[in-house]
């Protein structure tokens, strides 16, 4: 993969300062490639708008991979539904979800039942049935990573918007030594489109009226580098249910969160080491945004039922045919960007029930 212009800058900067940096693992594909049971995707044209959205098939997503390989060994794929209740029978077990289609209450039976909603969806739907819940964990230890930003002015053009976004990582900070903080943090180079930056220098750094628009005129000279920093599980950080209903009659989530002390200190050296590697990279008016990400924990994994909502093959622990295969199940953040993990797990958590029934 061709690195974009940030990336360039941040091989300067760590270069400068001794600090290791690689280019990152990317999802996709640098050649033509014949997709069993989709199609053609072609080669990545270094567009720059994969957060949007991919044109060619290049990017590796679920449509054009995972879903087609499984429609081609029986499974069924129904869109627009959205779960409201799970059926349980005398001993507890699932027997069956009931969903809603543009309108329309339909039932489904099942032997087994994954429940794959995401960090949120899951332990919200979970607390509303009030299911799979004897450990009083559900909603606990709801995790985001410290994902601090650092951008400045280059002299040279930057042109964020082209090229594959984030190309390079440093992986030096997921466990440096001598440093004030457990865990660490990965850094990797940014490229986002205006509407994008414009809403992270607003909410990250307050930035707004002629001052947000002043550094928006010079978005092609713009340049940035962030983190994914790890966050320790606590138990002051918690999704429960608001008041509030949704139309389905179903408890909106709530979600607490905050920093605790050793995210706080992350994201101080995060910014010293980012600060210092833009300066040595030649940027300019450097400034720093406030920021956390991604959706983790919630319905941990763990070895006692006591403690944890999950065993380690992603089945609940009260309820022996109900699985659950997604971000909620992490028992800490780790520090990168999780999908790649979430997709180890969802292959993992799947030969472990096929093997049951082998
Ligand atoms: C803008 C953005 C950029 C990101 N960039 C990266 C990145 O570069 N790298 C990376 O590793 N991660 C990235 N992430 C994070 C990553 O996308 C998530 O961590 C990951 O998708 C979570 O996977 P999941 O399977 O846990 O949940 P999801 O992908 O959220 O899937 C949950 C699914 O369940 C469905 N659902 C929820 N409730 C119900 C219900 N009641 N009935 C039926 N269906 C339901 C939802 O519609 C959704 O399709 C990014 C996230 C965002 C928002
Ligand atoms: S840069 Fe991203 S969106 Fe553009 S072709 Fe490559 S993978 Fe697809």
């Amino acid at each position: 993969m061709l690195r974009n212009a940030s990336a360039d800058a941040m091989a300067r900067g760590c270069s400068a300062l001794g600090i290791a940096a690689t280019d990152a693992p990317a999802a996709l594909v640098s050649r033509d490639r014949a997709q069993p049971h989709w199609g053609e995707r072609h080669a990545c044209i270094n567009c720059g708008t994969c957060h949007q959205g991919c044109r060619t098939g290049a990017k590796a997503t679920t449509d054009t991979s995972w879903l087609p390989l499984a429609k081609a060994h029986g499974a069924e794929v129904r869109a627009e539904c959205r779960v409201i209740d799970i059926e349980r029978d005398g001993r507890g077990r699932v027997t069956g979800v009931v969903y809603v289609h543009r309108g329309e209450r339909r039932r489904q039976s099942c032997g087994a039942l994954f429940l794959c909603a995401g960090g949120i969806e899951t332990p919200r739907l979970l607390l509303n049935l009030d299911l799979a819940n004897s450990s009083g964990q559900v909603g606990r230890n709801f995790m985001a990573h410290v994902a601090t930003q650092v951008w400045g002015r280059f002299d040279a053009d930057m042109r964020m918007n082209r090229g594959y976004p984030s190309s390079l990582i440093s992986e030096d900070m997921v466990r440096a030594a001598g440093v004030d903080h457990a865990g660490g943090y990965l850094i990797q180079s940014l490229g986002v489109l205006p509407v994008t930056l414009a809403a992270n220098l607003a909410r990250g750094a307050g930035l707004w009226g002629a001052a947000l628009v002043d550094l928006l005129d010079d978005y092609n000279r713009l340049g940035g580098i962030g983190i994914n920093g790890e966050c320790l599980p606590s138990d002051a950080n918690r999704l429960t249910l608001a008041d509030e209903t949704d139309a389905f009659g179903l408890h909106k989530a709530r979600v607490d969160f905050s920093y605790g002390a050793n995210e706080r200190a992350i994201d101080a050296h995060a910014r010293r080491t980012m600060t210092a590697i833009w300066e040595a990279a030649g940027a300019r008016d450097i400034l720093a945004l406030d920021r956390s990400a991604h959706t983790i924990g919630t319905c941990r994994m763990g070895t006692d039922g006591d403690r944890a909502v999950v065993d380690r093959d992603g089945r609940s622990f009260d309820v022996d045919n109900l699985f659950i295969c997604d971000n909620s199940v992490f028992p800490s953040a780790l520090a990168a960007n999780p999908a790649l993990t979430i997709m180890a797990l969802s292959l993992r958590t799947a030969e472990r029930f096929l093997a049951t029934r082998e």
